[in-house]
């Protein structure tokens, strides 16, 4: 479903990602770990298209990103580490707007619904946006891509400045779209949450993938002792 073979990109002489091949298969979350600078939001922003890969390719359900990015798109949500919303509208009115921008239309009734499944309060649907928690701007942001019926999601540090109750309910709230078939591609600094939510771990550093894991395989004081090896690397 999300797919990166022989991926690349170069800024002049900065070799912001170097030859990633990646496979995520639905249902899985493949969290990928590094320090600043490592490439894990280059490879986002290739996967959306945002920018043109150097070399190789990134696939959605087999559209190759830069040949048919629309195609490509029609299948991807996108999670930032802050949901850009407008503040003046409330939940329900932001949701029934980004999701009808991406060509789909749901009524109220299922507006609502999707918000709740995300885990917004009822009482919070018809507050303006600018009054929510952070927290409660990602859960929105789950709602678009539930309405949007994505089968692929991308998250860039979602769970960054959360706090542990709303990170793990997040955590849990991609769990359960992973167990509903998307696969899921997470950037994080989070090791704890990568090792809990992830099924499969990758830690970058300076543009390669430099390992892979399985987080069934590996207990988190191994993955840490890995971490800090790769990153201690000359
Ligand atoms: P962070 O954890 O800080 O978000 P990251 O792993 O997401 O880091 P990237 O943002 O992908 O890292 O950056 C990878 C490398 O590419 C860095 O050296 C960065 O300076 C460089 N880079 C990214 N975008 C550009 C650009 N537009 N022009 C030049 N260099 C860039």
């Amino acid at each position: 479903m999300i797919e990166a073979k022989g991926l690349s990109k170069s800024y002049g002489s900065v070799h912001a990602l170097r030859g990633l091949d990646l496979e995520v298969q639905p249902g899985g979350i493949y969290c990928l770990l590094g320090a600043n600078g490592a490439g894990k939001t280059t490879t986002l922003n290739l996967f959306l298209g945002f920018i043109q890969p150097t070399n190789g390719a990134a696939s959605i359900a087999g559209h190759v990103v830069h040949v048919d990015p629309v195609a490509a798109r029609r299948q991807v949500a996108y999670i930032p580490e802050t949901v850009m919303l407008y503040g003046m509208l409330s939940g329900v009115e932001n949701l029934d707007y980004f999701a009808k921008l991406s060509g789909c239309t749901h009524d109220q009734a299922a507006l609502r619904g999707f918000l709740q499944r995300a885990g917004l309060n009822p009482t919070a649907h018809d507050r303006p946006l600018k009054t929510y928690s952070k927290g409660m701007r990602q859960k929105v942001g789950v709602a678009i891509a539930l309405a949007r019926n994505a089968r692929a999601l991308l998250l860039d540090e979602p769970t960054s400045g959360l706090d542990p109750k709303a990170s793990n309910e997040f955590s849990e709230l991609i769990a359960g779209m992973a167990r509903d078939g998307a696969a899921i591609l997470m950037a994080t600094h989070d090791l704890f949450r990568a090792r809990e939510t992830g099924t499969h771990i990758g830690i970058m550093r300076d543009g390669v993938l430099r390992a892979e894991f399985v987080a069934s395989e590996i207990d988190h004081g191994t993955l840490e002792n890995e971490y800090l090896k790769i990153m201690k690397e000359d």
